[in-house]
């Protein structure tokens, strides 16, 4: 063929992340069959639905069964019944948001990576290490993307300190993937203080929210006048267990416009064009778990994986060694011993103690020299791998 394809993808590293990880490991697992190898390395959830979720979407099933509660495409921007779910969890932290506000979708990534259609040029703030869409999405479509850099000296929470008060496109994440590290009221007010100043926009990725722990924001709506500055994206991936169900949500408050274009507008269209709306039976499953018995069922999940990433953490306590997450989120994200980089200390766990985690390299060039781990494993494996890693660090 003749025809040009887009070449801003010849930008992206040539393998996903997670592609090349289970490359290596499933070519050791081939070539050492009897070893027991523990997966501690991709963020997907390993628990089941909550009972009345799966119960709600059963329901649900047999609804569109019959003729007369059959239902066909279902509204672009979600039913009423969960968009007014998810404004009353919002109020619980002391936010109020229009149900109409809020737009379900099938995920936070389509959400974080579709969101670049409604913006124009500007300059992108990624911290580095990143949650690889949000540098992808914007490449794959020629923006000019700058990384902050997040380390030790700034724990992994980068601040606005330094930058011209221009107009940017910032990506926060907190509680963060792939540090764990999670913002505090008074760090979030000074990057919406600062967006609010320089005409800025900050894309909000709240999908570990439910981790969060003690006074610490859930929602950036928590910060006055965040509603003029940032777009909000959930998701039930990782509070629900709904990593293969797919639901999340994003919110376009109204006072989020630029220039004297309304923002939500311009999600609305775009959605309209593009996206033809979740199904009835997962956003029947959705509504379910922000049910009083849902959220407590849902919430026992959390308090789980919770529990097995301090499990994980306290190994790195007893050692000494530097690290990040562990308590707001279901990721560890520490310092590989004696400088090792990422990728050889990959290699080295999973060759001495059969462990497999995440290179910190493969979030961006500050991830090096890191690792991550995450608790999204059943407890015996994370106990097993505890011991294991006692006798590697
Ligand atoms: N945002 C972050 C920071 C994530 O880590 C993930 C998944 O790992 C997502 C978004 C994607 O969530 P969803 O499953 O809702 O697409």
């Amino acid at each position: 063929m003749k025809i040009r394809v887009n070449e801003q993808f010849a930008l992206l590293e040539e393998n996903y992340l997670f592609s090349e990880t289970g490359h290596r490991t499933r070519a050791y697992q081939a070539a050492h069959p009897e070893k027991k190898v523990l997966r501690l390395g991709i963020g997907d959830v390993t628990l089941p639905l909550a009972p009345c979720v799966a119960e709600a979407m059963r329901k649900a099933v047999d609804e569109m069964g019959v003729k007369e509660t059959f239902r066909g495409y279902s509204p672009e921007y979600g039913y009423d019944f969960l968009r007014e779910k998810l404004a009353a969890r919002y109020r619980r932290f002391g936010v109020r948001l229009p149900a109409e506000e809020i737009y379900v979708s099938d995920g936070a990534k389509s959400d974080v990576g579709s969101i670049v259609d409604i913006l124009g040029e500007n300059e992108v703030l990624l911290p580095d290490p990143v949650y690889p869409v949000y540098r992808d999405s914007n490449l794959m479509c020629g923006r000019r993307v700058r990384f902050l850099p997040a380390g030790r000296e700034n724990d992994f929470l980068p601040m606005p300190e330094g930058l011209l008060r221009e107009p940017y496109v910032i990506y926060l994440c907190s509680p963060n993937n792939p540090t764990g590290a999670a913002y505090s009221r008074a760090q979030l007010r000074a990057w919406v203080d600062f967006a609010l100043e320089s005409g800025s926009l900050i894309v909000f990725d709240a999908a570990y929210e439910a981790f969060v722990e003690g006074d610490f924001p859930h929602s950036i709506y928590e910060i006055p006048g965040a509603e003029a500055c940032a777009v909000e994206i959930g998701s039930f991936s990782k509070t629900a267990g709904f990593t293969g169900v797919r639901c999340a949500w994003a919110v376009f408050p109204e006072a989020l416009e630029s220039r004297g274009v309304g923002l939500g507008a311009l999600w609305r269209r775009r959605q309209a064009t593009r996206f033809n709306g979740v199904g009835y039976i997962v956003q029947r499953g959705a509504e379910a778990a922000l049910s009083e018995a849902g959220e407590r069922q849902c919430m026992e999940a959390v308090a789980y994986y919770k529990r097995n990433v301090r499990l994980l953490s306290q190994v790195l306590v007893e050692r000494g060694i530097y690290h990040t997450g562990g308590l707001h989120s279901p990721y560890l994200w520490f310092a590989c011993p004696e400088g090792e980089r990422s990728w050889e200390f990959f290699d080295r766990l999973l060759a001495t103690v059969q462990v497999v985690g995440t290179p910190g390299a493969g979030f961006g060039k500050r991830g090096e020299g890191y690792f991550r781990l995450t608790g999204f494993s059943d407890r015996a494996s994370i106990e097993e791998a505890a011991e294991r890693l006692k006798t590697v660090l």
